[in-house]
């Protein structure tokens, strides 16, 4: 995948040849930082700049980017402006366009990573099999499908949105067809002419089935619920704005928080006062009439729930797509998969070649949590039961020294992730600070603390039009919503503008072990 010429697109070969034949890495680091994308990244970049050389961020793939560089499939691109969708301390003037496409964004995630000098410390291909926390030298003991090493603190940046869902239904694993997930775009198979079904009509569905429909013979689209769809407006950018932003960054930066302050707005009408929203949703459906003449389709087009309580989408291409003769909305339930057919549940059935699965990740369940183990001894998973619980999103009691980037309750529905990330560098930084000027050998969430931080969130969220009554990812195996921060984002910046020590339980540090260099 190449950057097109205006970015600041530079390869990352030589990040990937530098890192990629260190084996196990060393024997212990002062910090582990699991993941590489934008957190991950945005971690190790703090930390360099804080002076500290000793961590190394361990990544299963073959190279950096996590979302940007796992998701290729046609079609990907941000949802929220690129302005405020990248780093503020690493801005691009060079965007081409307003929201940029998935080749760009991973073009900029290499070039900030390349420029940082963060190659040193990468360790691609070194997936987290296992950490365990060693009360007595309190260290984290870390496996990796590379060897092993310990660490005194963990970061897990392992994302919310990496570890893709495959729907239950029956007979799936044995379809007779090509089968793949769209975070795992398989490019060397040719769709043209194919009948295509596609499971799943979210953000990602929205985004390939366009830029699908043209080649495919035919595709049936699966609707479970319809979503609501703004107009986008997205569009290349002038290279009168690009030369500007060059000459004067600070008008980047106003644009930036013009476009921060407009995403902000619309907490009002997802939290605070859900009746905000109503011109919102009218928008909605007017795009919807202007789109989709077909009134039977157009009905399987209305969504029946409260905009924004699932996620809101943005797409001009979406409802023309539908309309297309080679397409057929199904919103009848899958029952089974026998041999190629698709068998519904009542009873028709539909044959094709090519099932491609837009069914989103595990966001509240996700693999990872079974492979931590605390101090006494559970796992995250067993220790969260059916709904994760984080202090801030960011630390959880029995987990001393780990820190979770993206933890629960910091996901948005309105805004840009990055925001909510920086924030959470800020916290631990600080963190960090505290640590090496108090002599801090391992922090602790104290339970407490947790249990009523989340006693709060989950207040706040009663009245917001996340707790309106439609079933979404949003929400745990315990029905509670476990994954958005249910606030503006910049109470969320105030709380983690300093760590709070006394949250925490302290302890000193312990003489170095023998032997561990
Ligand atoms: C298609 C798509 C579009 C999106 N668009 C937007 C948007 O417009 N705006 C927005 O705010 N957010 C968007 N998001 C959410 C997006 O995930 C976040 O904005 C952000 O990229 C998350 O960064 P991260 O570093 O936390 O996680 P990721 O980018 O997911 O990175 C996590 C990394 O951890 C690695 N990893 C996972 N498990 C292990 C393991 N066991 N061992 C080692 N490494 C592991 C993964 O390989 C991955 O590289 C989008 C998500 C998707 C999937």
């Amino acid at each position: 995948m190449s950057a097109s010429a205006d970015t600041v697109g530079l390869v990352t070969d030589h990040i990937t040849h530098a890192t990629n034949g260190n084996g196990a890495g060393p024997a212990h680091v002062r910090i582990a930082i699991v993941g590489a994308g934008f957190a991950g990244l945005g971690m190790a970049i703090r930390l360099k700049e804080a002076g500290i050389e000793d961590f190394v961020v361990l990544e299963r793939a073959e190279d950096l980017g996590g979302t940007w560089q796992a998701n290729t499939y046609p079609g990907c691109q941000c949802d929220v402006p690129s302005h405020l969708y990248s780093f503020s301390f690493e801005p691009n003037p060079g965007w081409t366009r307003t929201y940029s496409r998935q080749p760009e964004i991973w073009a900029y995630l290499r070039n900030v990573a390349k420029r940082r000098g963060l190659a040193p410390h990468l360790r691609f291909g070194h997936e987290l099999t296992g950490a365990t926390w060693d009360e007595q030298t309190r260290r984290w003991h870390v496996e990796t499908s590379r060897g092993s090493l310990t660490a005194a603190l963990v970061i897990d940046a392992t994302g919310p949105l990496s570890h893709p869902s495959t729907p239950r239904i029956r007979g799936l694993d044995r379809f007779e067809g090509k089968l793949f997930h769209s975070a795992q775009w398989d490019h060397e198979h040719d769709l043209e002419g194919e009948r295509v079904a596609v499971i799943g009509t979210g953000a990602s569905s929205i985004q390939f089935v366009p830029r699908i429909q043209p080649k495919v013979g035919a595709m049936h689209v699966f609707q479970r619920t319809a979503p609501w769809i703004l107009p986008h407006s997205d569009r290349p950018t002038t290279r009168i704005e690009r030369q500007l932003y060059r000459a004067v960054p600070l008008i980047q930066r106003a644009v930036r928080a013009m476009v921060y302050c407009g995403r902000e707005a619309l907490v009002v009408g997802f939290a605070k006062r859900p009746s905000v929203a109503k011109p919102v949703e009218r928008l909605a459906r007017m795009h919807l009439r202007h789109q989709v003449r077909d009134r039977e389709l157009r009905r399987k087009l209305e969504p029946d729930f409260r905009l924004g309580c699932k996620r809101v989408l943005i797409s001009n291409e979406w409802y023309p797509a539908l309309t297309k003769p080679n397409v057929e909305l199904v919103t009848e339930s899958i029952a089974a998969i026998e041999g190629r057919e698709i068998v519904l549940a009542d009873g028709s059935r539909r044959e094709v070649d090519t099932i491609i699965l837009g069914t989103g990740f595990h966001v509240t369940d996700p693999p990872t949590a079974w492979l931590v183990r605390g101090r006494e001894g559970k796992t995250l998973a067993e220790a969260a039961g059916a709904s994760p619980q984080a202090y801030l999103g960011t630390a959880m009691a029995g987990f001393p020294n780990l820190f979770r980037i993206i933890g629960p309750n910091t996901g948005l529905g309105h805004s840009s992730m990055i925001y909510m990330i920086e924030s959470q560098l800020t916290y631990l930084m600080d963190a960090i600070r505290q640590m090496d000027e108090r002599e801090i050998g391992s922090i602790e969430v104290r339970p407490e603390t947790v249990e009523k931080f989340n006693a709060e969130i989950q207040g706040m969220m009663a009245g917001t039009v996340w707790a309106s009554g439609c079933s979404s990812w949003y929400l745990d195996a315990s029905g509670r919503n476990s994954t958005l921060w249910p606030d503006f984002t910049f109470r969320f910046r105030q709380r983690l503008r300093h760590f709070d020590a006394d949250a925490y339980e302290l302890r000193t540090r312990v003489a170095e072990p023998a032997g561990v260099a």
